[in-house]
């Protein structure tokens, strides 16, 4: 292939810019091949797992490849009918459940008014949301409306779940913001 000086300094410019396989790509060389090979030496050996993403009700069906008890890739399950191999970023982001360094590992409080977060039991955390909720809830509770509906609820608490949990959690948890009168209650996606 030939090139000319433009052409060299656009696509060199291409490759600093943006990625080093985006300026061979330029170049016009066939990077498929390369990129299988890269994949499949990453993952040599390893057992692959069939799972399916936790992030939505999409419910996009993954491979976990494990070597010597962990966790190295997780990518699309190529064999799924409706996701075919590939995943949201979301969801090609699932590795970051299981191994990131900014992900906190502790239970952390900040009391009102600090400035920093203080470490704290899960069990001392538990106890203290239990608390305000009760407090909260009984602070709040309209058993009847000016009309004289009986509707039992307090509108002073908000129930957001994450994407991460999964529908048999969902069930009980809205079993229970229901059964203590909760009527804001959300379960986000995709966020
Ligand atoms: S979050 Fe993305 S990858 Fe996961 S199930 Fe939903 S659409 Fe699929």
């Amino acid at each position: 292939m030939e090139l000319s000086r433009r052409d060299f300094l656009r696509y060199a410019a291409g490759a600093g810019a943006g990625t080093a396989l985006g300026g061979l790509a330029g170049l016009g060389l066939a990077l498929a091949p390369a990129r299988a090979a890269a994949q499949a030496l990453r993952i040599k050996e390893s057992r692959a797992v069939p799972s399916i993403c936790p992030f939505c009700a999409v419910g996009c069906a993954t491979l976990i490849h494990v070597k010597n008890g962990e966790i190295i890739n997780i990518e699309g399950d190529p064999r799924s009918p409706h996701n075919e191999g590939t995943l949201c970023p979301k969801g090609a982001a699932i590795l970051q459940l299981h191994k990131n360094p900014n992900r906190p590992t502790k239970v952390l409080h900040r009391k009102p008014g600090a400035a920093d977060w203080d470490v704290v039991s899960m069990e001392w955390a538990l106890g203290r949301v239990a608390e305000l909720v009760a407090t909260t809830r009984d602070e709040t509770f309209v058993e009847r409306m000016p009309n004289g509906k009986l509707v039992n609820m307090t509108p002073a608490i908000f129930h957001l779940g994450g994407a991460t949990l999964d529908s048999e959690f969902n069930h009980i948890a809205q079993k229970f913001c229901r059964g203590i009168g909760m009527v804001a209650i959300e379960n986000q996606a995709r966020i």
